[in-house]
């Protein structure tokens, strides 16, 4: 994506910034502040792995442990060619932010590996996932720090490094990583967490705000995992009119509303959303500044900058992707009075079905699906109302809310354990 200021976008920095913000507003201790900047650990691997010809190609992954003064570390692994080191390391601050806002008893980390999973064959994907756990298995584990999908990551790869894993310790440990398919000890409803818990927290908001949202006119970025379930649940759930979907190759448009069974047909048969008969083409950028009244970033980080903030049009912004708003962006937004939902709150469905997925694994006890979507329901409200508590307080927008009701619980854990 593309650079928003005079300096070159850096996702670590627009994290350290927002924690910054948040200190000043809490008074933070200077050791604690300077103790959450940065990540407690991180490991950077080498990966050898045969490719289907023959030859052996070299790739390079992280894993970035940032915090676990609240437990394990918790977050996903990302197969992305543009990933490096910083995007890794503000996904697992994030996640740190995240389990904390949600009051998950976890901490946050992250991973991920520079590759184009679009250019891997199944078997060489597998050997990579594997060639992953082999280096990074040591550092893993229910109680030190556990996985999950995240962009270009399925079920099927979490299979791969949970059989990994076990080879490697001698035994199967189920609670090593979550998102697991259902056959091998994952859970009901965390297939589509993440967009119905952005849709719950987006119900409480438009009810905060006294906003009735049946036939609200939506447009969402991103066509993956988050995306394609918010355009089935934001209609389902909400009554949303979704009028305008993208994934990386482009957007399409309709004023009349896009039907989500077809569109998901088409994206199957073709590879991508472009070209879906009866709607005109429209670029990611054209569709962050339609003329809706939600919009929901589900791509990658970025999306919302300086440069487009401005004509951003839409009075809420639900943010199932990580990072797509920076700050400077945030503040341009609030002044128009746009309501964003931020990323760790709004996309925290997913972490938190994954809580209930490691519960479920260390109890050998499972629940239906009803039952996952009513505690997931029961944490999205609690939180939202909490943080807009918070924001109604101190005068200052969600984003900023958030980070004051996260940090300040892992502050806490910080200095009862003595750290700073
Ligand atoms: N990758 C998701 C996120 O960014 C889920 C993480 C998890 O389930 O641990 O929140």
């Amino acid at each position: 994506m593309s650079a928003s200021s005079s300096q070159p976008y850096n996702p670590f920095r627009v994290a350290q910034q927002q924690l910054d913000e948040a200190a000043r507003l809490l008074q933070l201790d200077a050791a604690v502040h300077e103790l959450l900047r940065w990540p407690m650990r991180e490991l950077h691997v080498t990966l050898p792995v045969r490719m289907d010809d023959g030859t052996v190609r070299i790739f390079q992954g992280f894993r970035v442990q940032y915090n676990d003064a609240r437990g394990p570390c918790k977050g996903g692994i990302r197969y992305h060619s543009e990933e490096t080191v910083d995007t890794v390391r503000a996904l697992a601050a994030w996640m740190t932010w995240k389990t904390a806002v949600m009051d998950l008893p976890l901490g946050g980390g992250k991973g991920g590996i520079i590759c184009d999973p679009k250019q891997l064959s199944p078997g060489e994907l597998e050997r990579l996932s594997r060639a992953y756990i082999r280096q990074v298995g040591r550092i893993l584990g229910a109680e030190a720090d556990v996985p999950a999908p995240d962009v270009y990551t399925t079920p099927q790869i979490m299979a791969w490094m949970v059989d990994e894993f076990s080879y490697q310790r001698g035994y199967t440990e189920f609670g090593m990583i979550t998102g697991k398919p259902l056959a091998l000890g994952g859970s009901a409803g965390r297939g589509d967490a993440t967009a119905r818990g952005g849709m719950y927290c987006l119900r409480e908001a438009a009810k905060a705000h006294q906003v009735d949202l049946r036939g609200a006119t939506t447009a969402i970025q991103g066509y993956g995992n988050a995306g394609s379930f918010a355009h089935k649940l934001g209609a389902e759930l909400l009554g949303l009119k979704v009028v305008a979907v993208s994934d990386s190759r482009g957007g399409i448009y309709n004023p009349d509303g896009l039907d989500y069974e077809a569109v998901l047909a088409h994206k199957q048969r073709t590879g991508s959303v472009v070209n879906f008969p009866g709607a005109q083409p429209v670029s990611n950028a054209e569709l962050l500044e339609l003329d809706v009244q939600v919009l929901i970033p589900a791509a990658l980080e970025n999306a919302i900058h300086q440069e487009n903030c401005e004509r951003i049009k839409a009075r809420f912004i639900a943010e199932l992707a990580n990072g797509p708003t920076t700050p400077e962006a945030d503040a341009v937004l609030f002044a128009k009075k746009a309501v964003v939902l931020p990323d760790f709150l709004c996309n925290a469905g997913g972490v938190t079905v994954s809580y209930f997925e490691m519960v479920q694994n260390a109890y050998g006890y499972y629940w239906d699906e009803d039952e996952v979507h009513q505690r997931l329901d029961q944490r999205m409200t609690g939180a939202f109302w909490k943080v807009h508590e918070v924001a109604r307080q101190h005068g200052v927008d969600y984003r900023k809310a958030a980070y004051l009701v996260a940090v300040s619980r892992v502050a806490e854990a910080v200095r009862l354990r003595g750290w700073a």
